[in-house]
């Protein structure tokens, strides 16, 4: 999909969704239009004495519910039209989750596994100082997305602490434990998106022994969904990264897989037992192949998108779980959903991560420090309350799930706009 056509893509759903949930025209438009969107050049000092220009992005997208939240996101593919559509969808996510936060996004233009650990460092800092009037924990929070991870955003937050000379650990969420993170805040959207899925197969009598499971993608979110599931008896049987994807009908060790990929950075299909890996009978499938395998769960993990009108009718699943931000596109929905195959959407699936980067916030802002048990036993109440509210506003108003969640969160922004009353 065209670059332009993922922001476009975000307001069609939008318009389509808000003309049929009882908002009034207003609300629909105001969501229809970034708050702010800033582009910076970033001058990076590399390994070899070079100077290179990076691009970085980062969009506030509707604050109306307060201030903005979203990652920041390292990646070749990262463009002004993505972050403004990754932004939107954060909006609709923090709403629907009833979180008091806006949606943003951010990015750079970047190749992360070409950079060294001080060249990435450079990056991060440079980010910050671009930006670091645009965000603050009262204005726009950022948080890691894909290729970004607790340690880089524990220099952007050196960074901006050192630019303002002042302590300000709520700047930024999702940073290491010692540096002000919050416990469970790693695992968080995995574990969301776990929650989810447990829910569903309650609501649809699913046997997890039965449940034969794909996910497209090897990130931290599909680790850790893909691991709970596993634990849960769920058998996932084909997994991927960039490069391409391993096939197995017995089902995978995900830890196995994940240490051997933390150590060779290659996906392999192995058994690992007391650090001793052995490859196990499986075949090499492409991501394509993946996408179009015969299981009951298709869990896309990785990136917007991956979807679309080409491959829609090769899609064999039965339920898909969007981990991923944005993996279906919008035609692509409408021949899924004329072939009956249910998509639990990303707003609700991923919001997880949100989730626990507000716990986080609002640890650091009241200096408490809570144990992994609260911080998960929260995180499963704002998950469960969530998909309650989803599920029974899709069977009163006969919506789809997205359409459903899109709803609640419209409604809610529509009354925070309506009590706002005029400012112009
Ligand atoms: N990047 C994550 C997302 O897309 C988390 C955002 C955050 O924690 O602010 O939901």
């Amino acid at each position: 999909m065209s670059s332009q056509n993922v922001f476009d893509d975000a307001l069609t759903r939008i318009k389509a969704i808000g003309m049929d949930a009882g908002v009034s025209s207003e609300v629909v438009e105001s969501l229809l239009y970034p708050r702010a969107l800033m582009q910076a050049s970033l001058p990076v000092r590399m390994d070899n004495g070079a100077l290179h220009y990076f691009t970085g992005y980062r969009c506030q997208y509707n604050n109306v519910l307060g201030p903005t939240k979203g990652g920041i996101r390292y990646h070749p593919q990262v463009n002004p039209e993505e972050v403004q559509a990754l932004g939107l969808w954060m909006t609709i996510k923090c709403a629907l989750l009833g979180i008091p936060f806006g949606g943003a996004k951010g990015g750079v233009s970047v190749q992360p596994k070409e950079l060294s650990p001080m060249e990435l460092e450079r990056l991060s800092r440079a980010y910050v100082r671009a930006m670091a009037d645009f965000i603050g924990p009262d204005i726009d929070i950022p948080a890691p997305d894909v290729y970004t991870n607790a340690r880089i955003m524990g220099w952007m937050m050196d960074e901006f602490e050192a630019i303002n000379r002042l302590r300000a650990p709520a700047v930024i969420t999702g940073k290491p434990v010692h540096l002000g993170g919050s416990l469970g805040r790693d695992e968080a959207t995995g574990r969301g998106a776990y929650l989810c899925i447990r829910e569903l197969a309650a609501k649809q009598g699913w046997q997890a022994e039965n449940t034969r499971v794909a996910v497209q993608g090897f990130g931290n979110a599909a680790y850790h969904v893909a691991r709970l599931l596993q634990a849960d008896g769920f058998k996932i049987v084909a997994i991927s990264d960039s490069q391409g994807g391993v096939y197995s009908k017995q089902g995978f060790d995900i830890e196995s897989l994940w240490q051997e990929k933390q150590s060779s950075r290659k996906m392999r299909a192995v058994y690992c037992e007391q650090s001793v890996c052995q490859l196990i009978e499986h075949s090499e499938i492409s991501n394509e192949e993946l996408l179009a395998l015969d299981v009951d769960v298709l869990i896309p993990a990785a990136l917007e998108g991956v979807i679309h009108n080409e491959n829609a009718d090769s899609i064999r699943a039965r339920t898909i779980i969007e981990v991923a931000n944005g993996p279906i596109q919008s035609q692509a929905e409408a021949r899924l959903e004329a072939r009956d195959i249910q998509i639990l959407p990303d707003v609700l699936v991923n919001a997880g991560g949100v989730t626990v980067s507000y716990f986080e916030w609002v640890q650091n802002r009241a200096g408490y420090l809570w144990s992994l048990e609260e911080v998960r036993s929260k995180l499963e109440n704002q998950m469960k309350t969530a998909f309650a509210r989803v599920w029974q506003v899709a069977e009163s108003e006969k919506r789809s799930l997205r359409s459903a969640a899109y709803t609640v969160a419209m409604r809610r922004i529509g009354e925070a706009v309506m009590s706002h009353g005029t400012r112009e």
